[in-house]
């Protein structure tokens, strides 16, 4: 495959990195096509400007709390230049999801609302759930 790769260590379940990554793809407005075993593959529709982008995700476990992410992304159509620049934000935009994602699980502690225990981030001003102020 000649697309554009990235690659990211978590330090999470590929469980957890699978189900934050799908939510994120989501997000991306990226469909998920397939996930078998431990690939995900994932493409945009097609748009007035694009023929849309198709991405793969492989996951690795390369020790026992670590997974490695690797991205590989193109244009569905490979001779529609323009679409490398968008392939290539989109990717951007995944990692960048994807990260804060995880970043903010590990960093949940146990925080939690003291109106409805729903959890809040360290960031959180109002809960999330019920409004209630936090701090
Ligand atoms: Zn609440």
């Amino acid at each position: 495959m000649t697309g554009l790769s990235a690659n990211m260590d978590f330090v999470a379940t590929a469980e957890e990195v699978t189900q934050h990554l799908l939510a994120v793809l989501e997000a991306a407005k990226f469909k998920v096509k397939s996930l078998e075993g431990n690939t995900i593959t994932a493409q945009t529709g097609f748009s007035l400007t694009s023929l849309g982008s198709q991405l793969t995700a492989t996951l690795e476990q390369t020790d026992p709390s670590t997974v490695r992410v690797t991205f590989d992304i193109k244009p569905r159509q490979k001779t529609v230049m323009t679409d490398w620049g968008r392939s290539k934000r989109e990717l951007k935009r995944i990692l960048r999801l994807l990260e804060a994602r995880l970043a903010s699980q590990s960093s949940e502690s146990d925080k939690q609302c003291a109106q409805c225990s729903a959890p809040v981030q360290d960031a959180d001003i109002f809960c999330t759930n019920c409004g209630t102020k936090i701090r």
